[in-house]
């Protein structure tokens, strides 16, 4: 499969920062700022594919990336999700260079671009930003693990609504684009039971969805319709900075 160019022109200005680069310390902060590129990524452009060279990492600032599994030719099913509490190139960050799963833009936004060779040769100098990595290593294994349970034990309902407040938590505004048919392969359930699931959050006021554009509308509501994995998975990330 042919990545498409992920990259429309660079923004000047990014509109939140990633939490982890946040974190390192000024000098760090410097010494990798000319080795990042500020990117804006389009809805479903490829990040990585299916057994291909992974040449970059992206920290999200505003977008929202999944990584997905093709199960056969039907099926999608998303592994994790990744916001501006993480980084996306896991497999290219621990040695790897290529995965068998595959990484787009879900929700289109600003992105930081890291060439991974250049990454490799930052860490040999071992600083805060590796340690921050590793972190985020753990609290995604915690995600997928999470994510095995949940798809075997919680109704269509809770994790469709958990996934909104995920992704909401990720973007930093209540609006976003998103379309039935790409949030039932988040969830691996048909559209239809993604359609019927969100009316039903529609309908209780949590949600409104119109024309491929989801609004958050009573986000404490909408965190008490999702499942308990919501608060597992948000725990762990909150151990991060
Ligand atoms: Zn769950």
């Amino acid at each position: 499969m042919a990545a498409a160019d992920p990259l429309l022109p660079a923004a000047t200005t990014a509109r939140q920062p990633n939490r982890l680069l946040a974190a390192i310390p000024p000098a760090e902060q410097n010494r990798l700022a000319l080795d990042l590129t500020l990117v804006e990524l389009a809805a479903k452009a490829s990040l990585y594919d299916i057994d291909e060279p992974i040449s970059h990492v992206y920290f999200p600032l505003d977008c929202v990336i999944s990584v997905v599994a093709d199960l056969d030719d039907e099926t999608v099913v998303e592994v994790a999700t990744v916001g501006a509490e993480g980084f996306a190139g896991l497999p290219a960050f621990l040695g790897a260079t290529s995965s068998p799963h595959r990484a787009f833009c879900q929700v289109p936004g600003q992105a930081l671009r890291l060439d991974v060779d250049v990454m490799h040769r930052f860490f040999a100098g071992d600083g805060v930003l590796h340690q921050l990595m590793l972190r985020y290593t753990q609290a995604v294994t915690v995600f997928l693990a999470q994510n095995v349970a949940c798809n075997q034990l919680h109704t269509s309902e809770q994790r469709c609504a958990r996934w909104l407040a995920q992704t909401h938590d990720r973007v930093g505004r209540d609006t976003f684009p998103l379309t039935q048919e790409f949030l039932g392969q988040m969830l691996g359930v048909r559209r239809a039971t993604v359609s019927l699931s969100a009316q039903v959050l529609q309908q209780a006021g949590l949600i409104r969805y119109r024309r491929g554009l989801i609004t958050v509308v009573d986000e404490s509501g909408l965190h008490a319709a999702a499942c308990s994995c919501y608060d597992v998975i948000r725990r762990e990330f909150e151990k991060l900075p």
